[in-house]
């Protein structure tokens, strides 16, 4: 089958990655489909965008968001990359996945616009290139409830069943994901050009890096080191925004750590219900090296590798580059404490919590533990105590702390934001909980019907919603299996 070119829908390709020494990447084409059907668009983020599609039928925007048709000014790459799967250094690269060119939007922002499923890349080793529809959709509803919740991420265009048959414990539907990021330069990336190109090279693409990203880190004195510095607080925002909702990621392998600070590759994650530290939700994941309460150690881990990858450019003399690389490295643990710190002191609306309010918050997440209490509900609780009326609200311990809590609330003089507008603008109501996500992906496939989806996507879009609540969306799992449910990676 060829490919044809199609001019109706306007884009704005500039393919800068194009720039970059031929081994970062490979010129790929998605494989085209036989049947392709569009399951999802996200129209907002078209327009955000500067894609206009107001004239466009499903028909051709699903021969175009599957990769049947390019569009004009597209260029199709699959990039080069290895990272630390699970602790273990592999050579990877875009397996299932093709770039279809760098978006300029009308603000003048640049994205990536790539498709996930598209058919097998020069990396995709013993893999089919495919992605199935259940798993392309539960990204789709993922990615966008964490943007509408204000936590950095890709986000997802468009969603095209294929019409073809994927096999990965069973024979699912295949789809093609658009997902849409600031780049997909990953730590792994910096890893693979360390280890496999020239310092040249590694020299070439940490300035394109600098140059897509962080262009104002050319004024300082040392921008490789200011560059790791960078990377190093926007992981450390990215984690205590996941720590805030709950968000487990799953696998914070070094490939799916983004350079960017935006969450990638959503896989098998999953937000907590009961607050357990030691929740994993993927069944890869024996050690729980990926845990809830591991998350900020394991992206210290995945730091460390990206600091090693860019020693030879901190400084000629390696033990005075490694002295550097530690000196920015050591800041990381008390930084992320105090942000952890003042998010937690956010949640129980202290703006700007001191010392003694941390065995306060410490005391309420001790007694969640202690209780299995719903992380999210009981911030809800707190704003808004008529709502969550579960019985394990009225025991003593918990009834004390409250108690303790609001005097210290009282002590402090806190006008704008008010206690309750902080809370409000910390804690989410609604979040995509596995049980919902699932139902609704089980509706999907097996009926074809997507009105449980499109009521998902709507009822989430709010997550921080002040009024009008409806319980049914918040309530945790009921029964034990929905409660124990694993999220698999048969992705
Ligand atoms: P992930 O677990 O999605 O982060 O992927 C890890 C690596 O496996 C990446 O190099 C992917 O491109 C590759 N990969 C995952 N699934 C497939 C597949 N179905 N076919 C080919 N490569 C894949
Ligand atoms: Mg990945």
């Amino acid at each position: 089958m060829f490919i044809l070119f199609i001019k109706s829908m306007q884009f704005n390709f500039d393919n800068s990655y194009l720039s970059l020494p031929t081994e970062l990447y490979s010129d790929t084409k998605p494989v085209p489909v036989k049947k392709p059907q569009l399951v999802a668009f996200n129209k907002e983020l078209a327009i955000e965008l500067g894609i206009d599609t107001y004239y466009v039928q499903p028909e051709e925007l699903a021969e175009l968001f599957v990769g049947n048709k390019l569009p004009e000014g597209s260029a199709n790459i699959a990039q080069a990359y290895s990272g630390h799967q699970f602790g273990h250094f592999a050579r990877l690269g875009d397996g299932r996945a093709v770039i279809l060119g760098e978006q300029i939007t009308p603000l003048g922002v640049r994205f990536d616009l790539q498709f996930k499923g598209s058919g097998v890349t020069p990396y995709s080793r013993r893999g089919d290139g495919r992605a199935t529809l259940s798993a392309m959709l539960r990204e789709y509803i993922i990615s966008e409830v964490m943007h509408e919740l204000g936590i950095p991420t890709s986000r997802s265009l468009a969603v095209v069943a294929t019409g073809e048959t994927v096999y990965r414990e069973q024979v699912q539907m295949g789809a093609v994901l658009t997902r849409v990021a600031a780049s997909h330069v990953r730590v792994g990336t910096f890893e693979h050009v360390a280890r496999f190109c020239s310092p040249t090279t590694l020299h070439t693409f940490t300035n394109y890096v600098i140059n897509r990203h962080y262009p104002e880190l050319f004024e300082t004195e040392n921008p490789a080191l200011s560059f790791l510095k960078k990377v190093m607080e926007k992981q450390i925002d990215l984690i205590v925004h996941w720590m805030r909702v709950g968000f487990i990621h799953g696998v914070m392998n070094t490939d799916n750590m983004t350079i960017s600070g935006e969450t990638i590759d959503y896989g098998p994650c999953a937000f907590m219900n009961a607050y357990r530290p030691e929740t994993v939700f993927s069944s890869i994941d024996m050690d729980g090296r990926y845990a809830f309460g591991n998350q900020p150690q394991m992206a210290f881990w995945n730091l460390n590798r990206l600091a090693e990858s860019l020693v030879p450019l901190i400084d000629t003399d390696t033990n005075i580059a490694v002295e550097k690389v530690e000196g920015v490295l050591n800041t990381f643990q008390p930084t992320f404490e105090q942000k952890y710190f003042d998010m937690l002191g956010c949640k129980i609306g202290i703006y700007k919590p001191e010392t003694n309010d941390k065995l306060l918050i410490n005391n309420l997440l001790n007694w969640m533990y202690l209780n299995n209490a719903d992380f999210t509900n009981t911030f809800v609780r707190l704003m808004y105590p008529e709502l969550i009326l579960d019985k394990l609200y009225t025991q003593d311990l918990f009834v004390d702390w409250e108690q303790d809590w609001k005097y210290r609330l009282n002590e402090i003089s806190q006008t704008k934001p008010s206690h309750l507008e902080l809370m409000q603008q910390t804690n989410p109501v609604y979040i995509p909980r596995n049980h919902l996500v699932e139902q609704v992906l089980s509706d999907v496939t097996k009926t074809g019907q997507l009105k449980s989806f499109k009521t998902l996507i709507h009822q989430l879009s709010t997550p921080y919603s002040t009024s009008d609540f409806d319980i049914n969306w918040m309530q945790p799992p009921v029964q034990t299996d929905e409660q124990v449910y694993k999220t698999y990676c048969g992705t």
